[in-house]
């Protein structure tokens, strides 16, 4: 199969199309490293070849199509989200209705380990929610991986890239499908079913009702607040500056994909990890005590 993809001199993983002809496209072989020549003639399909026209590399289309995909949201830093009620409550946005809504990111990290999954992206949004993104295009996400979505209750999303074939891949064209289009994306978790159980008559209160009491964990002397968010996110930060403490908040916020958010002086750790980044800290209060 001839090649599509090679990596530019940027480091950026590029399709033929997205570069110059020949030797100045300054690209090498994603395969074995060897610089490649564009080729744009009018007779064959545009692809890259190694400069020293030796065979072309094996390679996955398929697997090439992630690596595309992934890269366009990186950069963009984003990507437009069909958004159902459930949705909208899983991604900080409350009642929200919008049919779709553009999911705009702070970070976003290729093939984290989370649990047993391995989503190929998984971003934090401004919201400051933790989504996993997930690109298919001959495999689906099965029923298993749904259902440790659901227990991690990480918001995951499925991009649906089929149509795009090798004959058929056209950049602006995918890029669309990624970044803009909602037609082929659908949330793995939450399902929207869970929008239509009836609300727990406790809880049509005042949304403060939905915030557990905030707990102090003492180490060294000093107070670490942990306080759960309306998400499930818990928000972490030590209550007076000490640079022992606010260490040890550092290390265990990052042990748990905690994201540092500067306007509240907190650590945000997502509801996945919550429990386990709270048990750490009561872990290190206690060892403290001895
Ligand atoms: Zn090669």
């Amino acid at each position: 199969m001839l090649s599509l993809f090679a990596l530019h001199e940027s480091n950026r993983f590029v399709h033929v199309s997205e570069v110059e002809r020949g030797l100045a496209c300054d690209c090498r072989c994603a395969v074995c490293g060897e610089p490649v020549i564009a080729r744009q003639g009018e007779l064959r399909e545009h692809h890259f070849a190694h400069s020293s026209n030796a065979e072309p590399c094996a390679s996955s289309y398929e697997s090439d199509l992630h690596r595309f995909a992934k890269r366009v949201i990186v950069e963009a830093r984003g990507l437009v989200v069909p958004v159902t009620p459930a949705a909208s409550q899983a991604l900080g946005y409350g009642g929200r209705l919008d049919p779709s809504i553009l999911l705009a990111c702070t970070d976003i990290e290729e093939e984290v380990a989370v649990g047993e999954l391995r989503p190929d992206l998984l971003a934090a949004t401004v919201a400051g929610v933790t989504v996993a993104i997930e690109v298919a295009y001959s495999s689906f996400c099965s029923v298993d991986k749904c259902l440790a979505y659901e227990q991690l209750k990480l918001p995951a999303l499925e991009i649906d890239l089929r149509a795009f074939t090798h004959t058929a891949f056209d950049v602006a064209k995918v890029k669309h499908a990624i970044l803009e289009d909602v037609g082929g994306k659908a949330w793995l978790w939450p399902m929207n079913i869970e929008a239509e159980q009836p609300v727990d008559a406790s809880a049509e209160n005042a949304p403060t009702q939905r915030f557990l009491p905030e707990e102090i964990v003492t180490i060294h002397g000093r107070w670490i607040s942990v306080k759960e968010l309306p998400s499930g996110d818990i928000a972490i930060k030590a209550v007076r500056y000490d640079p022992d403490v606010v260490s040890v908040v550092r290390t265990v916020a990052r042990a748990h994909f905690g994201r540092y958010r500067e306007a509240y002086h907190s650590w945000v750790i997502p509801r996945f990890r919550a429990q386990a980044a709270r048990l750490q800290l009561r872990s290190i209060a206690s060892a403290d005590l001895c």
